[in-house]
């Protein structure tokens, strides 16, 4: 006799499910039981009303119920190809139902039988048709109509009824051993559903208001469990002691500066001072719009760090970044005697050894590199602070990986990726958080429109004036996946792009960039734009972050509608960062209404937060998270954009509850407990 299964089984254990099914479900990611019950339907199918024959809508799919009108009958069209052709009827029209390859419909029809037949009508004038539906007889309804149906993620090897009925028997075997992490006071004030009723019901509703209810209790658990899980980590590093600095006196840094810095920007250097001087280790996010000086702040504060004879090291995403705040940071601080070096995979081994000697001396207060700061081996006597730059592009290992390399070292990030402010409480609930809501004075607003190929010509005849007067071009085409035929036949890529414009303008000179060259040619190439010996840059989304040439005035994105609004934000911040009007150009030829609608969010705000929740309305999560290169966790099945109400219940509650049980030591909170140590020990929460 099998044993009785438990949540933590192999899914083999249970009947139905082999070693092969078994090896296809881990493809999933499905291993457990319990890992098949979390396994959620991406969607459901109403199987559930039956509509007359007349009345159904072209091509979405719907039931009819129907008798046979004639014998069906089987032909071949042409080699390996079978056709299976009936009419049907009900008591408002005709429909003709075709199966093809599927032979043995002929037996299983009977004329003059009434069946349920689910699938998409399609409608041709007065002629209706319906290809390979799913059906039954009209008499045993229950079992693939007259109900919501769910569908699942596939992998090969799985088809939808294999996952159908292997959720069916794990919830069958263990559906009553669900742990309960929700508070049952949390429950009942909140009218949620238990645990039980809601894992079955989003498997299998019995109709969709058990589906709400279900679904409603699941994204409040996965916002509640994720905002809890970032209480805990910061009530971890509250805890967590920090090099203590002497406060030195930021005015004399500021002093130094060819301008005065801005209310946001000494607000923030003031938190984070206080941080820095308080003996618990800072972990502080510093988040501002692009343009809005942030690095003048991580200068700030590695200023400070020196003053109290420490290390900074400076983690960039890319080489073309690193580069350029090695430059940033040493006009900032030299003045103070402090020197400022690089470290990055591209230099040469005695470089690197150089770098590491002088690190080991105590000779470099500022390191700035790439992940090289990493895996270089390199050790870091005295770092007492560790700044990341757009956050987002580094994985949390990554980051504790380089404070670990001194166990109190204060550690800053610093993004440019607006959030909407619910979701930014949640996300960074384990991180202090200041923002730079305020743009040096004297920025200009980044004019931007929204044009189609027709306007090509005009475009070249504005990119010629730009470049005669001595102002530089930006040109941005989406990355090209080499295996995309797809794409290869209907985007720009930046190379072919470059070779068309060094085509129309003989006279200028054309720099590209793109993902898949070398990081020295990359580097030769932005380094040549930044010195002003090319005229135009065509790029993919490489100089997406940070690089900062004042003398660019004009940025061209093509295919505009295959990026996101807070990227093309982004992209639009790369110009404008100098004196002269600056510009920038979406082209598109979409006939997409909603795209159109995206872009033109961008041409009417230049406000960061805004265009962030505009896309998140306009795109859905889905999208806006698509890439997931805003860092933000995976999510199965909050809504990010839409459940703000939840988001919100679900932090109210996470905080009140931790106010009053910060350990969750409660004997209430143990299932809570056991779950968020289990969270925050498989690092499933991969934000920062
Ligand atoms: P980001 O926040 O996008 O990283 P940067 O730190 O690159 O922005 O700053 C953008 C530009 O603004 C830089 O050229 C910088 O020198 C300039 N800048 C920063 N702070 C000020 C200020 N207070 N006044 C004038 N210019 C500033
Ligand atoms: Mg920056």
């Amino acid at each position: 006799m099998r044993k009785m299964a438990t949540l933590h089984d192999n899914i083999n254990t249970i009947k139905g499910i082999g070693e092969k099914r078994a090896l296809a479900f881990a493809r999933l990611g499905v291993y457990t039981l319990y890992d098949l019950l979390s396994f959620f339907p991406r969607r459901y199918e109403d199987r559930s009303v039956i509509v007359p024959i007349t009345e159904a809508a072209d091509g979405i799919p719907c039931c009819i119920s129907a008798v046979v009108a004639d014998e069906p009958r089987l032909s071949r069209i042409r080699r390996g190809m079978e056709l299976v052709k009936f009419r049907v009827f009900d008591s408002s029209g005709t429909a003709d139902i075709t199966y093809f390859n599927q032979s043995w419909m002929k037996n299983n029809i009977c004329r003059g039988e009434e069946y349920i037949f689910y699938g998409k009508v399609d409608t041709r004038g007065q002629r209706r048709s319906m290809t390979n539906p799913v059906f039954e007889k009209a008499g045993n309804r229950g079992g693939v109509t007259g109900n919501i149906v769910p569908v699942y993620r596939l992998s090969r090897a799985l088809t939808q009824k294999n996952v159908l009925q292997s959720v069916k028997a794990g919830l069958e075997a263990c559906s009553g051993q669900l742990p309960e992490p929700i508070p049952e006071e949390i429950l009942t004030r909140l009218g949620l559903a238990d645990v039980k009723y809601a894992y079955e019901n989003v498997h299998f509703p019995t109709d969709f208001q058990a589906l709400a209810r279900a679904r409603r209790r699941l994204v409040f658990e996965e916002l509640f469990l994720l905002a809890c899980a970032m209480q805990r980590r910061r009530t971890d590093h509250t805890e967590k002691k920090g090099l203590r600095y002497q406060m030195p006196e930021p005015e004399r840094f500021y002093a130094s500066l060819p301008f005065s810095p801005t209310g946001a920007q000494k607000r923030a250097v003031r938190d984070a001072l206080e941080d820095l001087t308080s003996g618990r280790a800072m972990n502080r996010l510093l988040q501002g719009d692009v343009g809005s000086g942030k690095t003048l702040c991580a200068a700030a504060l590695a200023w400070a760090t020196a003053q109290n004879g420490y290390v900074t090291a400076f983690m960039a995403p890319t080489e073309i970044l690193a580069e350029q705040h090695t430059g940033t940071l040493r006009a900032l601080l030299s003045p103070f005697g402090m020197r400022v070096e690089k470290l990055t995979g591209s230099m040469t081994a005695k470089e690197k050894r150089q770098i590491r000697d002088s690190l080991e001396r105590r000779e470099i207060d500022v390191l700035v590199g790439t992940h090289a700061l990493l895996t270089e081996n390199v050790t870091y006597p005295g770092l007492g602070l560790v700044v990341t730059d757009e956050q987002h592009r580094f994985g949390v290992g990554q980051r504790a990986a380089l404070a670990g390399k001194n166990e109190d070292a204060h550690v800053l990030v610093m993004s440019a990726t607006p959030i909407p402010r619910t979701l930014a409480l949640i996300i960074y609930g384990d991180l202090d958080v200041s923002i730079l809501d305020e743009l040096p004075p004297g920025r200009q607003s980044v004019d931007t429109f929204a044009v189609d190929s027709r306007y090509r010509e005009r475009l070249n005849r504005f990119i010629l004036r730009q470049a005669e007067v001595g102002h530089q071009v930006f040109v941005v085409c989406p990355a090209v996946e080499e295996n995309e035929e797809e794409n290869l036949l209907h985007l720009k890529s930046a190379e072919a792009h470059a070779e068309e414009l060094r085509a129309v303008f003989p006279s200028l000179r054309i720099g590209c960039v793109h993902g898949r060259m070398k990081p020295k040619e990359k580097e030769a190439v932005m380094e040549a734009f930044s010195h002003g010996e090319t005229d135009v840059l065509v790029s993919t989304t490489v100089i997406e972050v940070g690089v900062d040439i004042p003398n660019a005035t004009l940025m061209i994105v093509e295919n505009a509608e295959r990026f996101g609004l807070s990227q093309l934000h982004q992209l639009r911040g790369r110009v404008g960062r100098g004196k002269d009007k600056s510009y920038c150009v979406l082209v598109s030829d979409t006939r997409n209404e909603e795209s159109k609608a995206r872009l033109n969010v961008l041409c009417e705000t230049g406000d960061g937060f805004r265009i962030a929740e505009e896309d998140l309305r306009l795109r859905g999560p889905g999208d806006f998270f698509g890439a997931r290169q805003h860092g933000l966790p995976e999510m199965h099945v909050a809504d990010l954009g839409a459940d703000t109400a939840i988001l919100k219940a679900a932090k109210a509650e996470a905080d009140a509850l931790f106010e009053r049980d910060p350990l969750l030591t409660h004997p209430s909170h143990a299932a809570l407990r056991q779950r968020i140590e289990g969270m925050l020990q498989a690092g499933s929460i991969t934000l920062n």
